[in-house]
């Protein structure tokens, strides 16, 4: 369209997250957001920082958090990349990995972002059906269906469908596919599903991906790190020193690293979503709700007798935000980041004011 930009610019179909609003008394179901700030640790490291010298670059490497990274999943230090936020990490990794002939198969219903890097990477796209309860069969990802992929990708647990697949699941879609690079995107594994990550000594082409947005309540700070061995890694690493040196701010490395460190404030936190997840779901049944089974921090819903996009629109007018996917197959469905108990009921009780029905909630305090 402009004659001053590069080919292809005009066709690039960005990304569209959830909204930023700055509205009095909203309560901010959209992004999957945690409901409760990161580990004070990581706040109070992060302040003290502040005094030291920011006139110098970061740590170019993200020594420290590799480390604690890697601590924590008793890997080594060189099987870990780090990057600004696991949509960088995904995006270098779809560069080192998947810009080659065959297409990359993914979900059809996943995560929105992966198709949007293949367009910028020119990279084909091989959309795979989830079953009728709206499953990845992994049985999809081998044999003749994965025949000259390119690559895999999935999140797990899945988004926005909030279901898993266990790690002997995900074993067999790696195992049955040594020519190509399987990421998994475990961006919600941390409330309740199992990581892959214990399987990357084994599997040379298997890259699981985390970020410190969600379990760890840092979506403002940036931080997402990759899991593999050290030949995928490396790959990440040309990439980056290739495009910038310098990712992760100082500020950013220094927290993530107490985040990360403090495992009985991350226990506590990923309990009390947990356990608010499992209110909200027994409520929106009573409400008359279709709830899928969710091991992440929101729930994926729908009614027989409101359209996702009718009830979100409703809420907002509750000033309350959640998330509706105009897309084919759940376009009924809603998506509503898990709040805490107090936010819940406000849900609650706005859903059943809009169904015009008693809330569930009644009888509680
Ligand atoms: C939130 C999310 C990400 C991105 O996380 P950031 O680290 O904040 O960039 C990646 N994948 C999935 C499936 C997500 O839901």
């Amino acid at each position: 369209m402009n004659a001053l930009w590069s080919p292809g610019i005009s066709e690039l179909k960005p990304y569209i997250p959830g909204e930023q609003p700055k509205v009095e008394g909203l309560l901010k179901l959209n992004s999957n957001e945690h409901p409760y700030g990161p580990s004070p640790k990581a706040q109070a490291a992060m302040v003290a920082a502040v005094g030291d010298s920011l006139r110098l670059y970061p740590d170019a490497s993200a020594t420290a958090l590799r480390q604690a990274v890697a601590k924590q999943y008793g890997i080594q230090a060189d099987q870990v990349f780090i990057g600004n936020g696991s949509d960088e990490v995904l995006a270098h990794a779809f560069y080192a990995f998947f810009r080659r002939p065959g297409p990359l198969l993914l979900p059809d219903i996943s995560y929105s972002f992966y198709p949007v890097y293949c367009g910028l990477y020119g990279i084909t796209v091989k959309r795979i059906s989830l079953d009728e309860h709206f499953l990845i069969n992994p049985s999809h990802y081998m044999g003749e269906a994965s025949f000259g992929a390119t690559g895999i990708i999935f999140p797990n647990p899945n988004a926005p469908t909030g279901q898993a697949l266990s790690r002997a699941q995900i074993k067999t879609i790696v195992q049955a596919n040594p020519h190509c690079v399987v990421i998994v995107d475990e961006a919600y594994v941390d409330f309740g599903a199992e990581t892959a990550a214990p399987l990357i000594n084994e599997f040379p082409n298997l890259l699981v991906v985390h970020t410190l947005s969600k379990s760890r309540a840092f979506a403002g700070m940036r931080v997402g790190y990759a899991m593999g061995q050290s030949g995928l890694i490396d790959a990440l690493v040309r990439v980056k020193d290739s495009f910038n040196s310098y990712p992760l701010d100082h500020l950013a490395q220094v927290g993530a690293v107490a985040a990360i460190e403090d495992q009985a404030y991350f226990d506590w936190a990923t309990q009390q979503v947990v356990q608010a997840r499992e209110q909200l779901t027994q409520h929106l049944k009573t409400l008359g709700f279709e709830v899928l089974p969710s091991k992440t921090n929101f729930v994926f819903a729908r009614h027989h007798t409101i359209k996702g996009a009718e009830l979100t629109e409703n809420l907002r007018a509750h000033r309350i935000l959640i998330r509706n996917f105009n897309l084919p197959r759940i376009s009924e469905f809603v998506r509503i980041t898990v709040g805490t108990f107090d936010e819940c009921k406000r849900l609650i009780n706005s859903i059943a004011l809009i169904l015009e029905v008693d809330s569930p909630q009644k009888n509680l305090n």
